[in-house]
């Protein structure tokens, strides 16, 4: 495995990060017990950034990563979320965080988690977001239970507005770096590498997109994304290729990104991206994937405030 720091922290990332929402069945039933073995394997293979939220599965997702990392909390670099606790629920109050990451660190059995996130900005007031949330989340740093403080988020320019605005450890953002959408080059990591903050790149299936399965119904993505993917899928197959090895493998070969967060549940799943990680880096994307993927890429979506897309 391969580590990086996460920008100023002392935490060490492996570049390969297990995203824990499937195992709040957010892509579909689990079964508890392999989603264990997914973490535990994935602990031994040397992945050690988790990353949670109590919204994943409204709390199953902690639930189950909590009793799974019993043990073995001391091996892993443990990141959750505050805010977001359902499609349409958001409290991004200063009482919230307090109570949040109580709640969390109960679920995960801990008394302390490395990274504490701002879950989704973009639902939230930016003003209540600098001037409240993250001066309370702060407040909990200081009281040793969360070692590091962070954002997520969808809409890059929001992002790069509140790290410009107010000094935070990390932002973690999803669907804008992959063989779909490349934009966060441009709108986001200029700003991050500039205050040395730590980047963390979710989705680099697209949230399931790029893989044989396709993506749930939940997807936001337009049917055209869906159904470029799914014809590439094909042709990769037909190549002798899969296409969530070539999906993650581009996203890995990132220069600044620290960690690489998929989501995993089963211990297949995790063996195939370890390899991914071992494959050689920079694979170039074959021309007939590329004619298939270029006409819809950079496809985006609205998530979040009106106000909080530009
Ligand atoms: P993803 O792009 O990682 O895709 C996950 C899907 O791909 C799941 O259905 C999974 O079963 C499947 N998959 C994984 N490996 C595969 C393989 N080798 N072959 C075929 N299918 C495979 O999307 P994601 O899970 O949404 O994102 C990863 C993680 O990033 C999340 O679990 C979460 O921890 C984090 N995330 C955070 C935010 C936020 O904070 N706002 C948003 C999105 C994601």
């Amino acid at each position: 495995m391969l580590y990086r720091k996460l920008g100023h922290t002392d935490l060490n990332v492996s570049l390969l990060g297990f995203g824990a929402s499937p195992l709040g069945n957010v892509f579909g039933a689990v079964d508890p017990s392999e989603a264990t073995r997914a973490v535990l394997f994935a602990i031994d293979d040397g992945i050690n950034f988790f990353d949670v939220s109590p919204y994943y599965g409204l709390t199953l997702a902690e639930k189950r990563l909590g009793e799974a990392l019993a043990g073995h909390r001391d091996k892993v670099v443990l990141a959750t979320k505050c805010g977001r606790y359902g499609v349409n629920e958001f409290d991004f109050s200063a009482r919230m965080v307090t109570r949040s990451l109580e709640d969390s660190l109960r679920r995960l059995k801990t008394d302390y988690v490395d990274l504490f996130q701002v879950h989704d900005v973009e639902f939230g007031d930016i003003q209540q977001i600098i001037n409240e949330t993250i001066p309370a989340m702060r407040q909990v740093q200081e009281q040793g239970k969360a070692r590091y403080i962070g954002i997520t988020g969808y809409p890059l320019k929001m992002l790069a507005r509140i790290l410009e605005t107010i000094p935070v450890d990390s932002v973690l953002n999803y669907c804008r770096y992959n063989l779909m959408c490349v934009d966060m080059d441009a709108l986001l990591t200029p700003v991050v590498e500039k205050l040395g903050i730590g980047l963390i790149n979710a989705s680099p299936l697209h949230m399931g997109v790029l893989t044989r399965q396709g993506a749930p119904d939940w997807h936001p993505t337009s049917p055209d994304v869906r159904e470029a993917a799914m014809k590439a899928a094909t042709v990769a197959n037909e190549l002798g290729l899969d296409l969530s090895d070539l999906a993650l493998r581009f996203c890995l070969d990132h220069p600044y990104v620290s960690s690489t967060v998929v989501g995993m549940s089963t211990q297949r799943q995790v063996e195939q991206n370890v390899k991914a990680l071992q494959s050689s880096p920079h694979q170039t994307i074959p021309g007939a994937l590329e004619e298939i993927l270029s006409p819809v890429r950079n496809h985006v979506w609205i998530s979040g405030r009106l106000e909080n897309q530009q």
